[in-house]
């Protein structure tokens, strides 16, 4: 088990930003993880787990205790018939089980290419993209129960998934160690969301998860910020659902508002109103801006801190309220 002391959490998280975290220490197995989890007990210290840190902000102040940071390899691959089971230790990298999905000719998880982070953190947050999202495919997760130290198997059902929402978001206590996804051996390309739908008109072939997968990335990359370029967490915000009322009321202030109805009221881009309402796109706030070609997507310059990141965050969520009376929720997660 390796164990280094006061490392930047600016080097382990993809916003860049964050002070010293006091340990952390490289779990490339469950006994590593059970390791770290004692060693925090025995030194008093609070511990969390941390995969490739793109979905959080770091404090200024850095994290007093212990980061177990998730590096479990391996997939593995079990013949069902009609599906295969694609299990996957936590720390490989999200893309790249994505790839070997593809590869094998496999339907699910083409949609979902190109998102930045590890298999460990896709069922925290239910990631999601161009219609789909890992719940519709995972069929399990593996945990320590850091209570117990006893590796617990958390059926799909049992993961109270919600949108960008899951168990794992409250109960701290569960270190995912591996995810296991059930993946159609024949199926058909999902296009429901417009960029999609707008390559396959221009002749882009989508006939394979592998072609999807492709395209995907391809729509990403116009769209969201290179991370060899900038620091970023992806959407910083969740696209709110409103009540068909609100959504209504909104339409007649916004005619041209886009609106998605699904289960609970309509889904509203808040990208849409950063842009045409607030014409936000590429604000700035010292070294933190909306990104140019997407608005959700806070992007950071090198030395970055925090503090910018929360202060702007709070400028778009206060001006959000003001023109649209909705009150944003942050999609990336405080580390603290
Ligand atoms: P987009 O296609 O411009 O759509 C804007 C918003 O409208 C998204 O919030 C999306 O909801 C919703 N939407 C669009 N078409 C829809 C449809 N046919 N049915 C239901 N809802 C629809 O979005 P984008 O910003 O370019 O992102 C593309 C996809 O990648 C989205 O699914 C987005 O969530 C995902 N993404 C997520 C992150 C992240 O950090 N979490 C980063 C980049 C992209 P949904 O967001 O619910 O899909």
């Amino acid at each position: 088990m390796i164990t280094r002391e006061n490392v930047p959490l600016a080097s382990l998280t993809t916003l860049r930003v964050g002070g010293n975290a006091r340990y952390v220490v490289e779990c490339e197995s469950i006994a590593d993880v059970r390791e770290a989890i004692s060693f925090a007990r025995r030194e008093k210290l609070p511990y969390a787990p941390l995969g490739e840190g793109s979905n959080v902000l770091a404090s200024d102040n850095g994290y007093p205790g212990v980061v177990l940071h998730i590096r479990i390899p391996g997939i593995d691959a079990k013949d069902e018939g009609e599906t295969i089971l694609l299990s996957a230790g936590a720390g490989v990298i999200w893309d790249q089980l994505v790839a070997q999905a593809c590869v094998r000719g496999l339907w699910g998880l083409e949609n979902l290419a190109g998102i930045p982070g590890t298999v460990g953190a896709s069922p925290v947050q239910n990631i999601g993209a161009y219609g789909a999202e890992v719940a519709q495919t995972i069929a399990y997760v593996d945990a320590i129960d850091s209570d117990s130290l006893e590796e617990v198997r958390i059926s799909n059902e049992s993961c109270e998934f919600g949108y960008r929402d899951s168990r794992f978001k409250r109960e701290r206590s569960l270190i995912i160690t591996a995810v296991s996804f059930r993946l159609r051996k024949h199926g058909s390309p999902s296009i429901a969301y417009a960029d999609l739908r707008k390559k396959l008109e221009e002749g882009e072939k989508m006939e394979t998860p592998k072609d999807v997968a492709r395209v995907v990335k391809e729509v990403r990359g116009h769209k969201f910020p290179d991370l060899r370029i900038h620091g970023t967490a992806g959407s910083f915000f969740k696209n709110p659902v409103i009540s068909e009322e609100v959504y209504a009321q909104l339409k007649e202030r916004y005619p041209e508002l886009p609106g998605f109805s699904q289960e609970g009221g309509v889904k509203i881009p808040i990208a849409w109103i950063l842009d045409h309402v607030l014409t936000l796109r590429g604000y700035t706030m010292g070294d933190v801006s909306l990104f140019e070609n997407q608005p959700l997507v806070l992007v950071t310059k090198k030395g970055a801190r925090a503090e910018d990141v929360n202060a702007l965050a709070e400028h778009i969520t206060q001006e959000v309220l003001r023109v649209a009376s909705v009150r944003i929720e942050r999609e990336v997660r405080a580390f603290e």
